[in-house]
């Protein structure tokens, strides 16, 4: 079993062997302390419904994990029942809506989203049974205050929130921000506050107090939890006072709790629960409950601040080979940069895919591409990553720029360039070659990657040609009937 776990491992480019600079995700090196416990039984052998007397530890850990995200956020309240970012959305705008219906505004279900959202936002308004109207964005990628306006008052009384990002999914510190929730409140609608870009804020600003009045936050972005190839996460909700009775209540409860008591245990709340036990994916919550110990108010805002520089960083080196899209004050990005690629992709034919592919055999995973900008790549580096990480991240994007340039002047066609033929494989170190640039710079286009000790196990493969044509790659049922029996 070892051998086949670490045979799965060196097939995966991750975060044990280099930065993993997904935009959007705060793919964070996680401490292996902060992994530890979910080992222990103590944690890992409770069920999800097992009597309060026996949870004594968890629950105190449960309280004191929601105490540091009210302190962290500056809101009131905080469930941590929903599994992920998305759920957290679903719970807040569920909400929102059980808030306006108290009030006797049962007509407030139109949601405001800026055409800049992650795509989980309208889904969720969709699913939590409200009407979506698209907020449109400037030049610079901020939401567009003049159209918010006069959408607010076209919708009128039917307004029931906005939900924007903080920063924004362009990488940018919107100034307006406080502006925007106002203009909201003033029609009597409620901010939601995306919290997916927490890091970008932990220990310098509160959600809770520049104006929102519920976000969601990603403990398995933010807050540590490992979750690459997906789940489980965390994705808590946390609201304002008057939002804290329309938490999300106890599966389990019977009994329909009193007014502003839905988080208590064993309660029911107005909205029910979004997932089947209380507290969700408890079992992986010792991983961020350590990581805010370990780090303290002090040095969580460190990480805020290294995270900030980090982007700014890349953004800067990078600035002469692939511009930023989007910045703002003094040309300065939050926690992640989207870097441009459509002039490239224009003049030369060198595609998004063709850079990420290429950067596996530089020793990188892929940035995030073409979101929320088609045609462009967005790094987010985190805290995670020293100036030496950095440097060679640079320096493999701009030895790859170097390679865009003699596509563009000719040298080599985009179809026959190593960024075309990327990933190169082991493979590709034996038998005929024929391209017309050396094996040499196909597989060791560095010299420090002559003991890369990574190679991709697979070369390109149609991406999309797969996911349209499913093939089943497993043996026939009665294939294992008769090797057992027969
Ligand atoms: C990741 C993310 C989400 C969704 O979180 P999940 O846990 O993947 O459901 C929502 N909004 C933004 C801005 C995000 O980056």
């Amino acid at each position: 079993m070892l051998r086949y776990l670490r045979r799965l491992a060196d097939k995966d480019l991750a975060l044990d062997r280099t930065m993993i600079p997904l935009g959007s995700c705060t793919m964070k090196l996680n401490a292996t302390t902060e992994m530890i416990p979910v080992t222990w039984p103590d944690f890992a052998n409770i069920h999800p419904h097992a009597p309060l007397e026996d949870v004594a530890g968890y629950l105190q850990l449960i309280d004191e994990l929601e105490r540091d995200l009210c302190e962290i956020t500056g809101y009131d309240a905080v469930s941590l029942q929903p599994n992920a970012g998305s759920q957290g959305e679903f719970a807040g705008l569920l909400a929102i809506r059980a808030y306006h219906r108290s009030r006797g505004d049962l007509q407030r279900t139109v949601c405001l989203i800026p055409s800049s959202a992650h795509g989980t936002n309208a889904a969720s308004a969709v699913m939590a049974g409200m009407e979506v109207v698209v907020v449109s964005c400037d030049t610079h990628g901020n939401v567009d205050l003049a159209d918010l306006t006069s959408k607010c008052e076209k919708v009128g009384d039917r307004l029931a929130a906005l939900m924007i990002t903080y920063p924004s999914t362009h990488g940018v510190f919107e100034a307006a921000v406080g502006e925007i929730c106002d203009v909201v409140h003033r029609h009597g609608g409620q901010v939601y506050v995306d919290g997916a870009n927490l890091n970008a804020l932990v220990g310098l600003a509160k959600p809770g107090h520049f104006g929102a009045d519920v976000s969601h936050l990603n403990l398995h972005k933010t807050f540590c939890i490992p979750h690459g190839g997906g789940g489980p996460g965390v994705g808590p909700v946390a609201v304002r006072a008057h939002l804290a009775p329309f938490l999300p209540g106890d599966p389990l409860a019977t009994q329909p709790s009193a007014v502003g008591a839905a988080s208590a245990v064993g309660a029911a709340s107005a909205v029910g629960a979004v997932s089947a036990s209380r507290f969700g994916s408890a079992g992986i919550l010792p991983i961020s409950w350590t990581y805010i110990r370990l780090m303290g108010g002090d040095g969580l805002r460190r990480a805020t601040q290294q995270a900030i520089a980090n982007a700014n960083y890349v953004s800067r080196r990078l600035a002469g080979h692939f511009p930023t899209l989007y910045s703002g004050n003094e040309s300065l990005v939050a926690h992640e940069c989207i870097l441009d690629l459509r002039e490239i992709t224009r003049s030369t034919g060198v595609t998004v895919d063709d850079v990420a592919k290429r950067l596996m055999d530089y020793g990188f995973h892929a940035p995030t591409m073409s979101f929320p900008v088609g045609g462009t790549l967005m790094v987010e580096p985190t805290e995670s990553e020293s100036l030496a990480e950095l440097d060679r991240f640079c320096d493999a994007m701009i030895a790859i720029r170097a390679e865009i340039a003699r596509v563009e002047s000719g040298e080599w066609t985009a179809d026959d360039s190593p960024l075309r033929h990327a990933p190169h494989t082991v493979e590709d170190t034996v038998g005929e070659w024929q391209r017309p640039y050396d094996r040499q710079l196909a597989l060791f286009p560095l010299p420090h990657l002559r003991s890369r000790g990574y190679f991709p196990p697979v070369s390109r493969i149609d991406a999309a040609h797969g996911d349209r044509n499913l093939v089943c790659s497993c043996e026939p049922l009665e294939a294992l009937a008769t090797a057992r029996y027969g």
